[in-house]
């Protein structure tokens, strides 16, 4: 069973298609990037998944049973579909601690939500920093902090919108290592990512889009010596 099954997604603004019949599966515990030039139809994919936009046909199932076109963005946001924005949108004045228990949402109880705070501050490396406003933290920290915030939802989908953009070498090599650390066989991510080398040292697998469909899909590597994803990424 797949993780997210897209299945013959089209979105149309007016006669146009940002997604035309787009398919593609991710597999439980995978990290696939989604990448391809701009007005490609990445940022239309994940708010199709998110709920934000509605397809004129297709589906989205989550697992085997639960159709995402079909339910309300709250409802998703429940079945464990968690998206982090490009840009970071952490409260300022809070503690990085009080923000990762509003990611821990309303139900859970005090103990649990200690427990799932402190997991993730030692996932995303922050844990020295847990009582600091958030505001006074650096981008790439702050990055981090939101991840986490998404993280403490448990989600079994997480879905990251250029999680390195405006991001240091430095920086973003810790977000890779932060990635990798966020692998489990339960949770599949799904990141679109214009910095190739991240990409790579990210993705089991590349999925490349180009006006809505599916140009390429595979390994990092195949797709930089494919002749097709060259020229559109040379827009020739
Ligand atoms: P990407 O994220 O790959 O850059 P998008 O999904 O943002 O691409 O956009 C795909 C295409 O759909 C673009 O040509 C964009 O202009 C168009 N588009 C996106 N949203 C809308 C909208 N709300 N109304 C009209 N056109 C849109």
């Amino acid at each position: 069973m797949s993780a997210l099954v897209v299945d013959g997604l089209t979105v149309a603004f007016g006669r146009f298609r940002a997604l035309d019949a787009l398919s593609l599966a991710v597999d439980p515990g995978e990290v696939r990037a989604v990448i391809g030039p701009n007005g490609a139809g990445k940022t239309t994919l994940l708010d199709v998944i998110s709920g934000i936009t509605k397809p004129m046909s297709g589906r989205v199932m989550l697992g085997d049973r639960l159709d995402l076109t079909r339910i309300s963005e709250a409802a998703i946001a429940r079945a464990g579909v968690r998206r982090k924005f490009q840009k970071p949108s952490v409260f300022p004045a809070l503690t990085v601690r009080e923000n990762l228990a509003i990611g821990c949402g309303p139900d859970l109880g005090p103990g649990p939500r200690a427990a799932r705070i402190a997991a993730v501050l030692g996932e995303i490396g922050l844990g020295a920093r847990a009582a600091v406003p958030a505001g006074s933290l650096a981008h790439g920290e702050k990055q981090w902090l939101e991840i986490g915030m998404v993280l403490a939802a448990e989600p079994r989908l997480l879905l990251l919108d250029e999680p390195v953009a405006g991001l240091s070498d430095a920086e973003t090599q810790r977000t890779a290592e932060l990635i990798g650390r966020l692998r489990r066989p339960d949770r599949a991510i799904l990141v679109i990512e214009h910095d190739m080398g991240f990409v790579e040292a990210i993705a089991d697998k590349v999925t490349v889009l180009h006006e809505g469909r599916t140009l390429y899909e595979g390994g990092m590597r195949g797709a930089r010596e494919d002749a097709r994803v060259i020229e559109v990424f040379l827009g020739r």
